[in-house]
């Protein structure tokens, strides 16, 4: 029962499957379609059917295949939306995309080619997309177009605004309506279209589309591969419906048929082109941009370099101008076009240029940055100035020095004041001559180098003989007069290594250097020199229009020696300059070494001395004096120096250092002390308290303004009496300043001090004044005792002197009596005072107090 109960089941089956085959067999296809408006590739006609080029092929293959088309009007998106989900089996004019693959499928042969193209108002001109930047552009939201274009314009770097809209006849009414500035449109519907709105097609075309049925991924495969059949057929024969109805839809023949490869050739050779032709106008706007900003940034860099103060430039490695700024073309005198590609030696002389191309050769071979003073004379040599310059190394991108850059500032200005404070401070503003201070330095300097024993110089002292009375007698002005002249005269004797300084006053100095080493040989030719000096100096000027004659004196000093210091070296040449004074002036002398000797004794001595003040090295002895009867009346305090090697020095050879060096001061207070002491101690004895004691007293000590009062101070500490004290003064240091002479004298003298002028005869004192001086005493000077007996000349001014006295009602010693003879002569020449060594010499204190009541004789 089994099996017939199977076989009925399974003819049952079949039959039904033949029934429902045949049912379905009779019953057309039917096929719901997406339509929209896009004219002219699909629309729904007015009868309710498909219409367009999509619409027409669609119903020739329903009407052969029997399909039933059902349309499904809708909006682009929504279309697309309804056929994923599978309610729509076909979209018409779906753009092929790899994103819409993943969801559509498509059939093989693509119904229609296509691309987007730009459409715009008919006077609005847009070439290329690099136009599109700035403006407003309508394109399908959420279409294919709409990423394409957007990313093309990133892609360029433009900026515009898309406008979304629903539909492309949306876009061209924006367009129309000036609320968009183009619109994108598929080129069909574009073409189509553009007319009634009044836009033009532009040449910005993109996107080229394969325009394909669509339908729900994995469905109605044999709606595509129909499809796909009747295409293929249509595109083959040139009469068919196919380019029927591309003609009537757009006028597009079919006169040779071109392969679908080509097509896409074609297709993508426009796109290339566009986008070449885009790129070359995008470079050439980026160019013209860069130029622009370039020029802008050129003509302010221009603008700065030119407006700064300082020369700015950039040489080639040929040293060639690469770039000058205005400065420099202005000192060059030329525009910056015929400054360029010159080299130095066109506009310097020759010793600026070689020295500009040494520093700037450093730049370039070494890479150094050199910073220099540079003094650029121009090739006429005109102008010199001088400059700071920097040059700094130009490097190009891989390291490599190509030319350098200066930038130079002119300095001249403060170079010329730094010389006018120099002069000010390094030169005599009269003569234009170094000062002493330069003088110095350069001796310095000179003894330094020569201190080596490389070469010899010599420094030559110039003092003016007797300058001081054309001073007081022509003025001034005469006088600067002369000192210009002589120093005109000296400067034609010196050679240029040489250096004349006027020290100040008539004092001119020449420092000579680079003698011969040969002592002799260096001598003679610095008296070579000398003697020229003295003989140019000594011709007559011309001062007032009249001739005025004047000589000077040189004193020379070579060097260097063994103490050859500035300070020394000057001094030498200075005593020398006073030998050559005492020779009788418009002379010259040589620095003596035996003059130089008894300066260094002398200065050795002075130290010497210093010690023994401070060591209370100094003592006195007295000489007694005598009256005719050999009565002993007085003693002179003679000072003696117990020098700690020499022994007893006696005073000639002290006395003078003392005074000029002023030592004299503080060892003329210590005598007059212990002279005083000496007189208290006399006052206690019978035998000696009516002697008077004279003390020496120097030019130097009397004149100081505490002399009187010194004096004074010195009795009353010691309590000795003023009437015992005879202060010696000699005729020297009467000569000056008699009226104040006069009055220290009285001062004195009104203490009771009695006052005796010493050697005298042998001064020049003057009679006139000598009576109106205080005096006290006369003492015959020594030398004319001694020659008393032998010279009738000496034994008159001795009998003079002493009548001078009695008329002056002074009295009178003789000094330096020695013998009985001379004794006896002045007695009888009425003489009642003596000293000498008859008497007896110098001696220590108690040789006095022994002295017997009458005087010895031999
Ligand atoms: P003066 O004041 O004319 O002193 C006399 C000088 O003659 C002394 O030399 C004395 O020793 C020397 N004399 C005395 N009798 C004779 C003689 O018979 N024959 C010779 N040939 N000479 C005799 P002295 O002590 O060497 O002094 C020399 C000079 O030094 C003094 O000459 C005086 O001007 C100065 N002197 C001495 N002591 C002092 C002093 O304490 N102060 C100052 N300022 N000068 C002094
Ligand atoms: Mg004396
Ligand atoms: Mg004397």
């Amino acid at each position: 029962m089994q099996r017939p109960l199977l076989h009925h089941l399974s003819l049952l089956l079949l039959l039904s499957s033949l029934i429902t085959n045949a049912a379905v067999a009779a019953q057309p296809r039917q096929v719901s379609v997406g339509v929209y408006a896009n004219e002219p590739k699909i629309l729904l006609g007015q009868d309710g059917r498909l219409s367009g080029i999509f619409g027409e092929l669609l119903n020739e293959i329903a009407r052969q295949e029997d399909w039933q088309l059902l349309p499904q009007p809708c909006e682009w998106q929504q279309c697309l939306e309804r056929t994923q989900r599978g309610e729509i089996d076909l979209l018409p004019d779906v753009a092929y995309s790899d994103s819409r693959a993943q969801v559509l499928d498509f059939h093989k042969h693509p119904a229609l080619f296509s691309w987007s193209q730009l459409y715009s108002s008919e006077n609005l001109h847009l070439k290329s997309i690099l136009d599109l930047h700035g403006m407003r552009i309508a394109v399908l939201q959420g279409s294919v177009q709409e990423q394409y274009l957007q990313d093309l314009l990133d892609s360029f770097g433009l900026k515009a605004q898309l406008l979304g809209v629903q539909s492309l006849s949306q876009g061209f009414e924006l367009v129309a309506s000036g609320q968009a500035d183009a619109a994108v449109a598929n080129q069909r519907f574009g073409d189509f279209h553009a007319p009634h709105y009044r836009l033009q097609s532009s040449s910005i075309m993109f996107q080229p589309a394969q325009l394909f049925f669509a339908t729900r991924k994995g469905q109605n495969a044999d709606l595509l591969s129909t499809i796909d059949r009747y295409l293929q057929a249509w595109q083959n024969s040139p009469s068919s419906v196919y380019y029927q109805s591309l003609q009537r839809w757009g006028g597009e023949r079919p006169k040779v048929l071109i392969p679908t490869a080509v097509w896409w050739g074609l297709a993508t050779l426009a796109l290339l082109l566009a986008i070449a032709l885009g790129g070359a106008l995008l470079l050439r706007r980026q160019v013209r941009e860069k130029t622009q900003h370039l020029q802008a940034s050129e003509q302010r860099l221009n603008t700065i370099l030119d407006s700064v103060e300082a020369y700015i430039y950039i040489k080639d490695a040929q040293l060639r101008y690469q770039y000058a700024n205005r400065k420099v073309c202005e000192l060059f005198g030329l525009p910056l076009e015929q400054v360029i590609g010159k080299t130095d030696d066109q506009f310097f002389d020759l010793d600026t240029a070689t020295n500009l191309h040494e520093n700037d050769r450093r730049v370039l071979k070494l890479g150094e940055r050199v910073q220099t003073e540079e003094i650029n004379r121009s090739l006429t040599g005109e102008t010199d100035l001088a400059f700071l310059s920097t040059k700094l190394p130009l490097r190009d991108s891989r390291g490599e020095i190509y030319a350098l850059c200066g930038i130079s500032t002119d300095i001249s200005e403060h170079k010329k004041n730094l010389e006018k404070i120099n002069q000010l401070a390094f030169y005599d503003p009269l003569t234009g001559l170094p000062n002493r201070r330069l003088l110095l330095d350069r001796l310095q300097q000179a003894l330094a180098k020569h201190a080596r024993g490389l070469q010899q110089g010599a420094l030559l002292f110039i003092d003016l003989d007797n300058f001081k009375d054309l001073n007081d007698t022509l003025g001034h002005d005469m006088g600067d007069q002369l000192l210009q002249q002589v120093a005109q005269r000296l400067s034609s004797h010196v050679r240029a290594q040489d250096t004349l300084a006027r020290l100040g006053g008539d004092e001119f100095v020449l420092m000579l250097e680079g003698l011969s080493l040969q002592p002799a040989q260096a001598v003679s030719q610095v008296e070579h020199v000398g003697n020229k000096i003295v003989a140019a100096l000594s011709a007559p000027y011309s001062l007032l229009e009249r001739n005025h004659s004047s000589t000077a004196s040189v004193g020379i000093a070579l060097f260097p020696n063994d103490r050859s210091t500035v300070d020394e070296v000057l001094k030498r040449a200075d005593m020398a300059m006073y030998q050559a004074k005492a020779a009788g002036r418009n002379a010259m002398r040589f620095f003596d070494p035996q003059m130089q000797a008894e300066v260094s004794a002398r200065a050795s001595l002075e130290f010497d001395l210093r010690q023994s003040l401070a060591e209370r090295r100094f003592i006195l002895h007295y000489q007694p004096q005598v009256d005719a009867q050999g009565q002993l009346i007085g003693a002179e305090a003679l000072v003696r120096w117990q020098h700690p090697t020499r022994g007893m020095v006696p005073p000639a050879e002290f006395i003078p250092l003392a005074e000029s060096s002023g030592l004299i001061l503080h060892l003329g207070r210590l005598i007059l002390y212990s002279a005083c002491e000496q007189l208290v101690a006399w006052a206690q004895d019978p035998q000696l308290k009516q002697l008077t004691l004279a003390v020496n007293v120097s030019a130097r000590q009397f004149h100081h303004p505490d002399f009187v009062a010194d004096v004074c101070a010195a009795l009353a500490e010691s309590g000795a009496d003023p009437r015992r004290l005879e202060l010696e003064l000699t005729e020297s240091q009467l000569v000056e300043d008699v009226e104040n002479l006069i009055s220290k004298m009285s001062q004195l003298k009104a203490q009771g001090i009695q006052l005796a002028l010493d050697d005298f005869g042998a001064g020049y004192s003057s009679l006139n004044y000598l009576k109106r001086l205080p005096l006290d005493q006369l003492k015959i000077d020594q030398s004319f005792v001694r020659d008393l007996l032998e010279h009738p000349s000496d034994a008159a001014i001795v009998r003079t002197i002493l009548a001078l006295g009695d008329n002056l009602g002074l009295s009178v010693t003789a000094e330096g009596v020695e013998t009985q003879a001379q004794y006896e002569a002045l007695q009888r020449m009425g003489c009642r005072r003596f000293q000498g060594y008859l008497f007896a010499k110098p001696g220590p204190a108690s040789a006095l107090e022994n002295w017997p009541r009458t005087p010895t004789t031999e």
